[in-house]
């Protein structure tokens, strides 16, 4: 039986059919010889971290990806704050910030481009302008990621309970900052839902006053002058990966948000190599995975690009970037196949159409288990449609840990305790009786 597991999560594969593919998915049009092998040898089936129709972010889909519940989930802006190295101390809120593009409009905000284009120089300067802020207790200050995008660290009588700004689609009104209804009477929720809007009305005057915009107005182009926040969160005291699986955990995935995850669930996290050229970047991945997995029995690897792919509507692209992964991965192929030791599953975290509106969208993704003793199926060919055929059905949410548990010869038989801790895994960590 399998002692380790290679779960290789390929970042919003799942798709729609197009008719410039035949009315096919990018998947199941793409040519895909390395991906269809696992499927030909393995047990097939579909994947939806939560549930049927719903449109997870990556990070949601993570989560439970990686077994755990969504009451464990600390919000987004914790996540990236982690990822990017900021130390919230407890009781903080960190939200997800942007600047952007405002323009006022019969006293209400309108988003002009939600991500405009602007030097470093010119960013750096903005944040000088406007990167803290402090009223009645409630301490506020931008903390930069990458480019326009950064996290608001909010300090004091505060909580992440409160509406985003965002609306993510170019001319639309920016939303009222609110108390989520079911904290509407809670002070902390009222507090910080004051204390950020009033941050976020000084930040557009003084940014809208500021020579960077007068400069960029002069030159034909639009203002930068406005921050608009989303997914506010803060940190919660979880089980780490390892005492809850009894797996040495690593993640090899880009972005502060999947290093945070990591972080924040006790992973060990590796940064890819990101040079531009996708074969070689995801190469050195999987040559990355393969060293991890000598000092690890869990090992995440997580690429971003079929996600970035079909959020620039081309389902064409998307099938070009899925052959390019396949043919990355064709070369450590028959090595991994054949480690007797080896548990490798293949998956992705949401669907991400690239055609119409929608950011994710809810249908369920492919699985595939390979491994000595998993169930070999008459599935053989790794896409959405043929997967549903496989022996798996559909898999939800954690019920995907529980399986990488079973096929490692770990899950625990229900009603078996033999830690305090409720772990998943067996036999467990426990301590010795001792007479
Ligand atoms: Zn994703």
């Amino acid at each position: 039986m399998p002692s380790k597991c290679l779960l290789m999560v390929l970042d919003g594969l799942g798709d729609r059919s197009h008719e410039c593919l035949d009315h096919q998915t990018p998947l199941q049009a793409a040519q895909t010889p390395g991906l269809d092998r696992i499927a030909a040898l393995g047990a097939n089936g579909l994947y939806h971290a939560g549930m049927l129709g719903e449109a997870l972010p990556s990070e949601t889909a993570h989560l439970a990806m990686f077994g755990y519940d969504r009451i464990d989930f600390p919000g987004r802006g914790a996540l990236e704050a982690l990822g990017a190295g900021v130390v919230l101390t407890p009781g903080e809120v960190a939200v997800l910030a942007h600047f952007t593009a405002l323009e006022e409009k019969d006293g209400c905000l309108r988003l002009v481009r939600d991500v405009p284009l602007a030097t470093d120089e010119e960013i750096q300067m903005l944040i000088t302008a406007v990167g803290k802020w402090e009223h009645a207790g409630v301490r506020i200050r931008f903390v930069p990621i990458k480019g326009v995008f950064g996290v608001l660290v909010l300090s004091g009588p505060v909580c992440p309970h409160v509406t985003d700004t965002g609306p993510m689609r170019d001319g639309s009104l920016l939303p009222e900052l609110l108390p989520l209804a079911e904290h509407a009477t809670d002070p902390a929720a009222q507090t910080t839902a004051l204390s950020l809007k009033a941050y976020l009305s000084w930040a557009f005057q003084r940014l809208t006053d500021h020579p960077v915009n007068a400069s960029r107005t002069a030159r034909g182009l639009a203002a930068v002058n406005g921050l608009v926040t989303q997914r506010a969160g803060r940190l919660k005291t979880v089980m780490p990966f390892t005492e809850r699986f009894g797996l040495h955990g690593a993640s090899i995935a880009s972005g502060a948000v999947f290093r945070g995850l990591g972080r924040y669930l006790g992973l060990d996290v590796f940064n890819p190599l990101q040079t531009g050229d996708l074969e070689q970047d995801f190469s050195a991945s999987l040559a990355m995975a393969l060293d991890a997995l000598t000092t690890h029995d869990f090992v995440h690897l997580h690429t971003k690009a079929p996600d970035e792919a079909a959020h620039a509507k081309d389902p064409l692209l998307k099938k070009q970037v899925i052959e390019t992964l396949d043919r990355a991965l064709m070369p450590t192929l028959d090595g991994l196949l054949a480690d007797p030791e080896l548990l490798l599953v293949v998956t992705a975290d949401h669907s991400t159409p690239s055609s119409g509106p929608l950011v994710h969208s809810g249908e369920p993704v492919p699985l595939v288990f390979h491994g000595t003793g998993v169930r070999r199926d008459k599935v053989a060919a790794f896409n959405e449609i043929d997967a549903a055929g496989g022996c798996l059905g559909c898999v939800r949410g954690t019920e995907l840990m529980r399986l990488i548990l079973n096929h490692l010869d770990k899950a625990r038989l229900e009603g078996i305790r033999d830690t305090p801790e409720d772990c998943l895994y067996w036999p467990g960590e426990y301590r010795p009786f001792i007479i």
